[in-house]
């Protein structure tokens, strides 16, 4: 396929790309990456009228640590999220999650904060943002804005951004060196959207779970934060029979589609079986700590 015809521009300043979006009347598209709009475009399911290239914009290449987070700009790419020394060690459940991503050419275009945009409910980065507290920051004409993960996921390709806003950073938790994690994903080959996927981190304070997080992907219109299973640990010692009870709720909660890759009823039971490895996991890394 061919794509129709749209204008090209390449701000090189961040109220410039505003002021470029805000002329569009709705009708532009940030392009970062391009590894998911370029295949959109081309098969004309998006036809935008001008397609605004952030990449000019050397504000937006940094990862930046204060304050116990860590910002990602808007063109950060998945290959310097995959090898940053600071997120292998502040954040390694991230750093584990991009291995999953795709392949190196992929990853040497596509960015953390488009994959975030792009909100595909099978991808890691936007599961990632979710379990670890993140806040994107907007920019418009009308300023900057801030908008927790939490409230970005609309819906599978859908966000919470106005049409004339661009995303310029992300803001992350990083992780204390006591909180365990696990990262479990199933899909058909390696670097294939998953099929399902459990991310959990926990603490352990006096022999129980403490802070504990747990998202998921794959298995639903958006990406999850599951706060019920958060609340079932909390407090708990992670043994077989509180792993059974979790297992249980997904069962109950979860309402998985049926697609060309797998069932929905597939697509349960892989949640339950990679919960299971996921929870194991975060426990024995967290009780490490403890030693
Ligand atoms: P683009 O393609 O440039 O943009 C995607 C969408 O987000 C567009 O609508 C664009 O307008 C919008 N957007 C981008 N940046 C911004 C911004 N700063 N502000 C506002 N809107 C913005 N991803 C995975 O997570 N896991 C995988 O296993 C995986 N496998 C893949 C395999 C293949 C073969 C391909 C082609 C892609 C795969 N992807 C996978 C997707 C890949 O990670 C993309 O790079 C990512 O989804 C989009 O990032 P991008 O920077 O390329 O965004």
């Amino acid at each position: 396929m061919k794509p129709a015809p749209f204008d090209f521009v390449r701000p090189t300043t961040i109220s410039a790309a505003s002021e470029e979006l805000a002329r569009c009347g709705g009708d532009g598209k940030i392009i970062a990456g391009g590894q998911s709009l370029m295949p959109m475009i081309n098969f004309r399911l998006v036809k935008p009228s001008v397609l605004v290239d952030i990449n000019g914009i050397a504000d937006l290449s940094q990862i930046e640590s204060s304050g116990g987070r860590l910002r990602l700009g808007a063109t950060v790419r998945h290959y310097m999220t995959a090898t940053d020394p600071l997120i292998q060690e502040r954040i390694p459940i991230l750093h584990e999650a991009m291995h999953h991503v795709a392949h190196l050419t992929v990853r040497n275009r596509g960015t953390f904060c488009g994959s975030v945009c792009h909100a595909d409910p099978a991808a890691e980065m936007p599961m990632m943002a979710l379990l670890l507290n993140g806040q994107i920051t907007a920019r418009s004409v009308r300023g900057e804005r801030q908008i927790a993960a939490a409230d970005f996921f609309q819906g599978s390709l859908m966000n919470s951004l106005e049409p004339d806003e661009f995303v310029t950073s992300i803001e992350i938790d990083e992780l204390s060196a006591d909180v365990g994690w696990g990262f479990e994903e199933f899909a058909k080959r390696h670097g294939d959207f998953a099929l399902a996927c459990v991310a959990t981190t926990m603490s352990i304070r006096d022999g129980a779970a403490c802070g504990a997080r747990f998202a998921m992907m794959g298995v639903g219109e958006t990406p999850l934060r599951l706060g019920s299973v958060e609340a079932l640990i909390e407090g708990r010692e992670v043994t077989p029979d509180l792993v059974n009870e979790v297992v249980e709720l997904l069962n109950d909660t979860l309402r998985p589609n049926t697609d060309l890759h797998a069932s929905a009823d597939y697509r349960r039971h892989l949640s339950g079986a990679l919960a299971r490895r996921a929870l194991d996991v975060a426990w024995r890394r967290a009780a490490r700590s403890v030693e």
